[in-house]
């Protein structure tokens, strides 16, 4: 697709301020939430080659307004499956927003799909024509015919100019629904998305917005989590506003998204903080974070209050625990420094860990990894040492340490050190040792 449209062309009459049909009025006026549908046009999108990322930057976008997805699609360069998911979005939803197939070939669709649905007769819109016939003369070129394409406008939509390539986008409000037909290019799309198709959506939104809480929790499986807050929970929904819940299981930890749509700004920050407030009590120091930080940057924020600084020494992990701690901005103000020592030499020659003492234990064992972590420490002059020996699989493991078993030692004024059994694959072994040594640490900066 050729780049560098400035403008695509003027608006249709009435485009400008977008008018709200009398149902949108009255879903504002009550406070009524609308909700969105998304439709993904692409075949590539349905490969394993290609992901539809654009439906994520959208949805952001609509949240902000305050408007919640009920519904997104994925569909190819195909007439009647677009046909198919237009009308249930349109029959269903007050606002949809299409992405991609507004190219110049046959295989685009989008406009005449959608425009064939609403009865909409499409009119070439010359300035279109002109502006496109000029990016192309910029650069030597004769615009080729199916080009012309690009510049069919159905009647009462309005144009909306894509900077960055040939195919303008359109806004169309149709029966008290509004439809946006966006470009597939996320460089294209997300202008577009984040600039007049918010400002025109704005009023659609109304009054009420959507609030969000993220509790991250760690050390607890996903239905051990289920089994406690449930109880908390499940009162949540018939109170006001009501608080929607969402567990999230991620390699060994666990989020609850908690979701309310609300007019009232304060009183939804009220009620989300009282739910927090609930679930935090129960769970204790599990709760990693209420704000959304991850682990590492929780870690980073505990190291840097304390003025700590933190070394690793590595073994089947690879690094990967270091990797995440300096994953964030600024980890250099604490993290001094990280061994990878994953033969036995090395813990004895980098690390100080005593041959006698691999021997006796076994490289994988509390002895070792806790010889690691103080070994770090002292050598580097941190406050506290992080050690990790365990064996990721496939093969290594035996009757007594089978795949899987992993033993982390955090060392700062006082030692810990724990064996785990973990399941799944060499990946997976490896992630959920990073993340358990990092809420060790984080454990022991809390001293809980
Ligand atoms: P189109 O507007 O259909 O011509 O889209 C052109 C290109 O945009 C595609 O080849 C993709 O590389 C990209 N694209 C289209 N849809 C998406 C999407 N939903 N997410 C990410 N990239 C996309
Ligand atoms: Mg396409």
């Amino acid at each position: 697709m050729a780049d560098g449209l400035t403008k695509s062309g003027g608006d249709k009459p009435g485009g400008d301020k977008p008018s709200l049909s009398a149902e949108a009025l009255r879903a504002k006026a009550e406070g009524l939430s609308i909700d969105a549908a998304i439709i993904a046009v692409g075949s590539e999108l349905l490969t394993p080659h290609k992901v539809d990322t654009n439906s994520l930057f959208i949805t952001q976008v609509l949240n902000d307004l305050g408007i919640a997805v009920a519904h997104k699609a994925i569909v190819g360069d195909n007439r009647a499956e677009l046909a198919a998911q237009v009308a249930h979005g349109l029959a269903r939803h007050q606002v949809l927003i299409l992405t991609g197939g507004l190219g110049p070939t046959d295989d685009d669709l989008t406009r005449e799909v959608v425009a064939g649905h609403l009865g909409l007769t499409m009119d070439e819109d010359p300035a279109i024509v002109d502006a496109i016939e000029r990016r192309f003369a910029a650069r030597g070129w004769k615009m080729p015919a199916v080009n012309r394409r690009q510049a069919l406008v159905p009647r009462g939509a309005t144009v909306l100019a894509n900077p960055n390539g040939t195919a303008p986008g359109l806004w169309i409000e149709h029966d008290g629904a509004a439809i946006a037909l966006l470009p597939g290019p996320p460089r294209e799309m997300k202008p577009m998305m984040d600039g007049e198709v918010r400002t025109r959506l704005a009023p659609f939104a109304g009054l009420v917005r959507l609030h969000r809480r993220v509790i991250r929790v760690s050390g607890r499986g996903e239905s051990a989590v289920e089994e406690m807050v449930q109880p908390i929970y499940s009162g949540w929904l018939n109170q006001s506003p009501p608080i929607e819940t969402t567990i999230l299981a991620g390699l060994g930890q666990v989020e609850l998204h908690l979701l309310t749509q609300a007019t009232d700004v304060d009183g939804a920050a009220i009620a989300l903080d009282a739910a927090v407030n609930q679930i935090t009590t129960v769970m204790g120091a599990d709760v990693v974070s209420v704000d959304g930080r991850e682990l590492e940057a929780v870690v980073g924020d505990l190291l840097r209050q304390r003025r700590w600084h933190v070394a690793l020494a590595e073994s089947c992990t690879g690094g990967l625990a270091t990797s995440r701690l300096t994953d964030i901005p600024g980890s250099s103000d604490y993290v001094e420094r990280s061994v990878v020592a994953y033969s036995n030499r090395s813990k004895v020659e980098l690390l100080g860990v005593g041959e006698a003492l691999i021997a006796e234990h076994g490289a994988v064992s509390e002895p070792v990894a806790v010889a690691m972590a103080t070994g770090i420490r002292d050598r580097a002059g941190a406050a506290v040492g992080v050690g990790i020996t365990g064996i990721a699989g496939p093969g290594g493991g035996s009757e007594h340490k089978p795949v899987g078993t992993v033993c982390i030692a955090v060392a700062g004024r006082d030692t810990r050190v724990r064996t785990f059994r973990f399941p799944g694959g060499r990946e997976m072994v490896k992630a959920l040792s990073a993340n358990t040594a990092i809420d060790m640490l984080r454990r022991l900066l809390l001293e809980v």
